[in-house]
């Protein structure tokens, strides 16, 4: 069986960007893997395009943000972008567009990789 693969992108804190590979799973995503890449990078690959819909859990060898190692997104209610989260953040800011209003990953969402 063919598997399903996308990248979807996020920012860590200083709005560092990587890629989160995930795979589809029922109707749900499960990150695989998580690599640093460069805005230009992301933008030839098509990464900016992708839009999902669905939960997003971590497997169990996904590795986390490349820079701060979480395994937890949040997605803006605005732009539908992504950026780290740490457990006991109280105020979590977009990193793309600076607003405040953030969903958790693990509950349905829809993502998009958005322009830069
Ligand atoms: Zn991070
Ligand atoms: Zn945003």
């Amino acid at each position: 069986m063919k598997v399903e693969a996308q990248v979807v992108l996020t920012r860590c804190k200083n709005r560092q960007l990587y890629g989160i590979r995930v795979e589809k799973y029922g109707n749900d995503w499960k990150m695989t893997w998580a690599f640093p890449i460069e805005e230009r990078k992301a933008a030839s690959e098509g990464y900016t395009k992708v839009s999902l819909k669905g939960s997003f859990l971590p497997s169990a060898t996904y590795p986390g943000c490349p820079y701060c190692q979480t395994d937890t997104f949040l997605v803006c209610e605005q732009c539908g972008k992504l950026s780290c989260y740490h457990e006991g953040d109280t105020v979590v800011t977009c990193q793309w567009c600076g607003n405040s209003g953030m969903a958790i990953s693990k509950e349905e969402v829809t993502v998009t990789g958005g322009d830069m």
